[in-house]
């Protein structure tokens, strides 16, 4: 074994703990030998089918074994693997699979119909994991409708069970691409950021370094693995220690409050929308939650309500900040200060070094506003085909976030907002995650997004889109505004607030700016 790279982890992983739980799924449980066999298998029949090192292999589906499975088994081969946002619609993942070139499709139940609706592109062989056959014929908690697999779909189990059981020996170094994940598409269409083994794999020391990770971890990778910190902040990290990964499929509140107390979960990263849901589950008070350790929260703004449930019920919520482009990274807030700087995002990462900067690009003194920019091992090599973006994204080595952020007194790191949704009000700077925390604490409010809109008078004022909470009394319009006075300043609260029942969000419930603008303020 002479390689570095991700794909030798289940073997190396078997020379010491062969038969510890590596993956379950429900009933089934995995070994790390069970991983190390199939992985070997499906990238001996991933090899038979005519991949080779560099070629892309993609993987559309919910949380499954099968996710990490074709992780591991492409990295073995020294190609690169494509992971892509299930919620996507077919036209969305065909442009991800002819941006990336992908030449195998493994896809999970659910999207046998994306299969059929792109059996037309041309060099793509499709893999179906088990159950998309019933999937496709309306089976439940299959798509609905009457798709039929792509033409020449082969089953997961039958295509890697013909897959031989060599050893596969090609050398991956750490320059190796290893993944293209694409951005969530919160502000516009996803980017691949292209991660090499070694950009990877120090996101993964990194979060054993600053986290408290152990070999007993139980991790509950519930939040979607095709997201970056959903695979990358503890599943990862959990496998590589040689913990145990229990992966759900989808999202069930009260799933996820019973399997924390059945299994005596360790630590689990989820974004504040689950962790708001989780809290509004009739079993929350009820659970035991004694056994959780790490509870990683961010992917988005966390709001002091949030953070306030969990505390009560003594969860120290570490808040992570990172994207994509980072693997994540950059910032966490330890353990240790979980309580005492509630709210922050903590600070630079063991490996990482990140810094909130002014236009001057000189670091902000204490207080002040600044753009985070990062530099460390863990940040991408580029975006796939888009030298462009690249350039403007890394700049004097410096990889620009687009997030904005203060630090205090003590070099803690608080997360304001992208620089994107700020907009200036009567000459003031607003940033609407401050806005939208505010109209969180209303009792009655359950969901709430601003955006700035031209006015003639303030140059751009603050327009509210709130969804309310079931069976909360009912507010007007005017009882936001009055809610609001004097928690903040004038120009800070929104002229208009508009009840609707639904934001628009992404698969890890990111508030869509520009489909709010397009959809909600054009209509109103
Ligand atoms: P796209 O780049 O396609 O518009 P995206 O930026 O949402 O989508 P991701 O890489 O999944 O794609 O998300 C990273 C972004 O999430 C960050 O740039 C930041 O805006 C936001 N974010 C991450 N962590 C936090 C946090 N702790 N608090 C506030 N925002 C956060
Ligand atoms: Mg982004």
């Amino acid at each position: 074994m002479r390689d570095l790279g991700i794909g030798s982890w289940p073997a190396r992983r078997v020379k010491n703990g062969a038969d510890r739980p590596a993956l379950v799924y429900g009933d089934r449980v995995d070994t790390y030998a069970d991983v190390e066999r199939r992985t070997r298998q499906l990238a001996n029949a991933l090899r038979a089918a005519g991949v080779r090192r560099g070629d892309r292999v993609a993987y559309v589906g919910f949380n499954h074994p099968s996710l990490l499975e074709t992780f591991f088994a492409t990295a073995q081969l020294g190609a690169i693997w494509v992971i892509i946002n299930a919620r996507l619609a077919p036209a969305e993942v065909e442009y991800i699979l002819t941006d990336s070139g992908a030449s195998v499709v493994v896809h999970g139940a659910e999207h046998a119909e994306h299969a059929a609706r792109l059996a037309h592109l041309a060099g793509v062989r499709w893999i179906a994991v088990d159950g998309a056959a019933a999937a496709a014929s309306g089976a439940p908690g299959g798509a609905p409708g009457t798709a039929a697999a792509a033409p020449g779909a082969v089953g997961f189990e039958e295509f890697l069970a013909a897959g031989g059981t060599d050893v596969i020996d090609e050398p991956v170094g750490w320059d190796d691409p290893a993944m293209i994940m694409y951005t969530s598409g919160t502000t516009g269409r996803p980017k691949g950021a292209t991660h090499t083994h070694g950009s990877l794999s120090f996101q993964y020391f990194t979060a054993l370094v600053d986290t408290d990770f152990v070999r007993d971890e139980v991790m509950l990778a519930v939040a979607p693995l095709f997201h970056v910190a959903g695979l990358n902040t503890m599943t990862m990290p959990t496998f590589l220690k040689g913990g145990k990964v229990i992966i759900q499929h989808g999202f069930s509140p009260t799933s996820v409050l019973e399997t924390i107390e059945a299994e005596r979960v360790t630590s689990m990263f989820a974004v504040p929308a689950m962790m708001d849901a989780l809290a509004l589950d009739p079993a929350f008070a009820g659970t035991d939650l004694s056994s959780l350790r790490n509870v990683l929260v961010g992917g988005s703004p966390l709001p002091d309500r949030m953070l306030r449930t969990w505390a009560d019920r003594g969860v120290a919520v570490q808040q992570g900040f990172g994207m994509t482009e980072t693997a994540p990274g950059i910032y966490l807030l330890l353990n240790e200060d979980a309580f005492r700087k509630s709210g922050s995002a903590g600070r630079p990462h063991f490996w990482v070094e990140g810094r909130v900067v002014g236009p001057d690009g000189r670091d902000v003194a204490p207080g002040e506003i600044g753009e985070v920019v990062a530099q460390g091992p863990n940040v991408m090599r580029g975006y796939w085909n888009k030298p462009e973006a690249t350039a403007e994204a890394i700049r004097d080595g410096w990889y620009h976030t687009g997030d904005l952020a203060t630090v205090d007194e003590d070099g803690y790191v608080y997360i304001k907002d992208r620089l994107k949704d700020m907009f200036i009000s009567g000459g003031e700077n607003v940033y609407p995650a401050e806005v939208e925390n505010a109209l969180l604490d209303i009792p009655g409010v359950a969901e709430a997004a601003v955006i700035g809109v031209a006015h003639p008078k303030w140059g751009e004022v603050g327009h509210a889109y709130v969804v309310l909470a079931e069976g909360a009394a009912l507010l007007t319009p005017d009882d936001v505004v009055a809610a609001l006075e004097g928690r903040l300043a004038r120009y800070k609260i929104p002229k208009d607030v508009v009840f609707v029942d639904q934001l628009p969000r992404t698969a890890t419930g990111k508030l869509q700016k520009h489909l709010i603008r397009t959809r909600l303020e054009e209509s109103a």
